[in-house]
C-alpha cells in the first residue's frame, strides 16, 4: 500500500483530537525510559491493563534499572512476577536485561530490527519499544490495532480480519503493517501519540465483539462505521 487511503487524513485528525482529550493516564506513558517501557510491554502481552497497573510499580520498585534486573537471579525475578502469570515473559525479560547489559552496554536499542533479535521481542514489541521509548516513527500493530485498521480502511468483504487461510493471513498481516507505517504522522511526537491513540481506540471503542460505532470519534472516516 504505497498511497494513503482517501479517508486517512480525516481519520488521523479525528483520532488525535479524541486522544488528546480522552487519553488513558498510564504510568508507562509518562516515561521515555526504554527499560520501563519494555517492562510494561512484556507485562501487557496477554494481560489486561488494569491488572498490569497493580504489578508494574511493584516490579519496578524491586528492579528499578535494567542493571538491577540483569544482576538478579531467576528466583527473585519469578517472585516479583508472582500473580501475573505466563512466567515465560518474566524469564524472557530477565534474559533481555542480561543480553542488553552484556552486548549493548546496558542501553536498550532503538532500532526495531535490532530489538527483534532480543529474547521475547517479536515484531509488535520491537515496534512498541522503538515508538514509545524513543519516539521512532515505527508502527506497532497488536490485535487491537489490526482490528481498528481493518475496519476503518478495508472495504467489507475484503477484510484484514476474517479468512483463516494461512497465505491470506500472511498477506493481510503485511498489508496492515504497511498501512500502519504509511499512516504515521511525520512528527515523532505526533507519531507517538498516534500509536497510543490507535491502542486506546481498539481497547475502549472499537472493541472485538461489538464495536461502539455510535460513540466512535472516527466514525465519519471509518469504512465500517460510516456504512452502519
Ligand atoms: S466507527 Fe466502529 S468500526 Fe469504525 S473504528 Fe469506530 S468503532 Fe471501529
Amino acid at each position: 500500500m504505497s498511497r494513503l487511503p482517501a479517508n486517512a487524513l480525516r481519520f488521523k485528525r479525528a483520532l488525535l483530537k479524541w486522544y488528546r482529550a480522552h487519553a488513558r493516564d498510564l504510568p508507562w506513558r509518562t516515561t521515555r525510559d526504554p527499560y520501563r517501557v519494555a517492562v510494561s510491554e512484556f507485562m501487557l502481552q496477554q494481560t489486561q491493563v488494569a491488572r498490569v497497573l497493580e504489578f508494574y510499580p511493584r516490579f519496578l520498585r524491586r528492579f528499578p534499572t535494567i542493571d538491577a534486573l540483569a544482576r538478579s537471579g531467576p528466583k527473585a525475578v519469578r517472585e516479583a512476577w508472582e500473580g501475573l502469570g505466563y512466567y515465560r515473559r518474566a524469564a524472557n525479560l530477565h534474559q533481555l536485561a542480561r543480553t542488553v547489559v552484556r552486548e549493548h552496554g546496558g542501553a536498550i536499542p532503538d532500532d526495531p530490527a535490532t530489538l527483534e533479535t532480543l529474547p521475547g521481542v517479536g515484531r509488535y514489541t520491537a515496534g512498541a519499544i522503538a515508538a514509545f521509548a524513543y519516539e521512532r516513527r515505527a508502527p506497532a500493530v497488536d490485535t487491537n490495532v489490526a482490528r481498528v485498521l481493518g475496519r476503518a480502511f478495508v472495504p467489507r468483504g475484503r477484510g484484514i480480519e476474517g479468512s483463516r487461510d494461512r497465505r491470506a493471513k500472511g498477506s493481510r498481516d503485511r498489508a496492515v503493517w504497511e498501512l500502519a507505517g504509511c499512516l504515521l504522522p511525520h512528527s515523532r511526537r505526533t507519531a507517538w501519540e498516534f500509536n497510543q491513540a490507535l491502542m486506546d481506540l481498539g481497547a475502549r471503542i472499537c472493541v472485538a465483539r461489538k464495536p461502539r460505532c455510535a460513540e466512535c470519534p472516527v466514525r465519519a472516516a471509518c469504512r465500517t462505521g460510516a456504512s452502519k
